[in-house]
């Protein structure tokens, strides 16, 4: 199973695929945004990281929830809200488990995709963070083997295809969507800053 440390060390591998990614994000938010997103990203997790080494919380749930709170108030703009309250959730869904198993790893990430959508109202299509987080939550859930790693890599993988389906889609939500049929032809940022974290998540958990 998947203790609190972990977790830890999952947010850490993250913190340093945001670092490598930043300038990648960020060019990906300028056409079609403010520039920001990976300096945001950055600014959050670089926050996160040092949380980390003050102290790791006991349980998975906790290092989630440090995560949200972190990010929250680091990132900013939309992502850091919308990430802030993925993390939140997830955190709730799995209340005092010391050990993760691939089914709380399901719920986990089940749970996020429902606060993002709570907070921020997108559809599938509407060319945001959505198009990645929701068929990664479906392939994850068809995933049969109890095997978090498995989970996760099939998470990614959905994740890595839903964010390059926004490319030749019109924005609907956030910034980009002031752009209108300007926005086609752009993959969404934080589309793409949800493919890295899976991405390093299942490469944490091999
Ligand atoms: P800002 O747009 O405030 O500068 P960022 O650049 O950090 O914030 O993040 C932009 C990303 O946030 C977008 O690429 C998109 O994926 C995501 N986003 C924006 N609004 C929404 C929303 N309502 N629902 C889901 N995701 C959203
Ligand atoms: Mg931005
Ligand atoms: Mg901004």
């Amino acid at each position: 199973g998947c203790t609190a440390e972990d977790v830890a060390a999952a947010l850490r591998a993250a913190a340093e695929t945001v670092a490598e990614h930043k300038s990648e994000l960020t060019d990906l938010d300028r056409p079609i945004g403010d520039g920001d997103h990976g300096e945001n990203m950055h600014r959050g997790f670089t926050a996160l990281t040092a949380s980390l080494a003050e102290a790791v919380p006991e349980t998975p749930g906790a290092v989630l929830k440090l995560a949200a709170t972190t990010l929250i108030s680091k990132v900013g703009g939309a992502a850091g809200p919308l990430y802030g309250t993925a993390l939140l959730r997830a955190a709730t869904a799995l209340g005092q488990e010391q050990e993760l198993d691939a089914a709380a790893v399901k719920k986990a990430l089940r749970a996020g995709l429902d606060g993002v959508v709570a907070r921020g109202k997108a559809e599938v299509g509407d060319a945001t963070m959505v198009d990645a987080l929701a068929p990664a939550v479906e392939a994850a859930d068809r995933v049969d083997a109890d095997d978090v790693a498995e989970v996760l890599a099939a998470a990614a993988d959905a994740a890595d295809e839903g964010a390059n389906s926004t490319t030749p889609l019109v924005a609907r939500k956030g910034r980009a969507s002031y752009l209108g049929e300007r926005s086609v032809g752009h993959l969404d940022p934080g589309a793409r800053s949800t493919a890295l974290l899976l991405r390093t998540f299942a490469e944490a958990a091999r």
